[in-house]
């Protein structure tokens, strides 16, 4: 293709809210084999909700959830995000467990009215968090995050999460003291055009694959629901561009598709990275296409523009 030809695949693709940072990458989109989607925040909403409750402790709803919600309060994570909200809106129509204090603050801020004072917080990568409060070591994250720590996992709490990944829930398990206390299951919905996306790629001949940091029973089922037959489940943030780079091997050029901190190494390591344009900024900064439209109908886009760019007569 002529300079000129790219000049005008770049205003092409500009006017379709696609972002393409090189004319290398540009090249490169017309032979992607294989397209790497992230799971949360990509092809789902990364609008997780609550959607279970159980408590396994004598602590009653409202006591179990003020002490998740203060030990999630300074993590970033979409299901961290996602369990503060649900305790806000639960102390909130719940009067009675609000002090008068924090009743009288409710409008200023509805949060930290109730939230515990957190110690020696800290987040472990493709885990969940730890902290301290009233002196008591608090967990929030998956089996492994509890286990690693020591804590026993009872076969009543292990079949309940068991349940929820089974309906593509993500389980979030609590202890408390060394004890599993509690758990809660989140939703969160695919993007309504990622099936028809899904669908698409594999009519253009290029493989739909999935990698998560989440769990293989919540993963296949999300990827039973959206049609992708090959998935990688319970990656480390590291390990997304080691993926990557196992289907690089035999040559195939990958495309990888991320919003995520946890992605912007895989972004970088594909032949061609591509950032949701509402996710984080390193992950807009490693990938060679940026997705303004936030829509996933733009990968497929993408590599139409390349491949009329670089077909000789098509
Ligand atoms: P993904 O690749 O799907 O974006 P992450 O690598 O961010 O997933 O996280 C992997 C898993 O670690 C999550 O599915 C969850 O079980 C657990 N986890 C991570 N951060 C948190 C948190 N702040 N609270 C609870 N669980 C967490
Ligand atoms: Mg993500």
């Amino acid at each position: 293709a002529t300079p000129t030809a790219v000049m005008v695949a770049t205003g092409v693709g500009a006017n379709n809210g696609v972002l393409i940072k090189g004319g290398d990458a540009l090249e490169r989109a017309q032979k992607v084999k294989y397209v790497i989607f992230d799971k949360t925040g990509t092809l789902t909403q990364g609008k997780a909700k609550v959607t279970t409750v159980k408590v396994f402790s004598e602590m009653d709803r409202g006591e179990f959830l003020t002490l998740v919600a203060s030990a999630e309060a300074s993590s970033e994570h979409p299901l961290a995000k996602a369990i503060v909200e649900y305790a806000r809106h639960f102390h909130f129509f719940d009067e009675n467990s609000l002090t008068e204090d924090a009743q009288n603050s409710s409008k200023g801020s509805p949060v930290s009215a109730w939230l515990l004072d957190v110690a020696e917080f800290s987040a472990v990568p493709g885990r969940g968090i730890q902290c301290s409060i009233d002196r008591k070591r608090v967990l929030v994250g998956n089996r492994k995050l509890l286990t690693e720590s020591g804590v026993t996992i009872p076969t009543h709490v292990e079949n309940f999460v068991v349940d929820l990944e089974e309906n593509a829930r993500t389980g979030i398990l609590v202890a408390y003291d060394g004890d599993a206390v509690g758990v809660l299951g989140v939703a969160d919905p695919l993007k309504r055009e990622a099936a028809v996306v899904v669908e698409g790629l594999g009519k253009m001949g290029v493989i739909p694959v999935m990698v998560t940091g989440d769990n293989w029973r919540t993963a296949q089922a999300v990827a039973r629901e959206v049609g992708i037959h090959d998935v990688r489940a319970e990656v480390m943030p590291a390990g997304k561009a080691d993926v990557v780079r196992s289907f690089q091997k035999d040559g195939s050029i990958v495309a990888m598709v991320g919003d995520g901190i946890n992605d912007s190494p895989a972004l970088a390591a594909a032949d061609v990275g591509m950032a949701i344009g509402a996710g984080t900024d390193i992950a807009i900064e490693a990938a060679d296409y940026v997705l303004m439209r936030n829509n996933l109908e733009d990968v497929i886009t993408a590599i139409d523009i390349s491949r009329k760019t670089f077909s000789r007569i098509r």
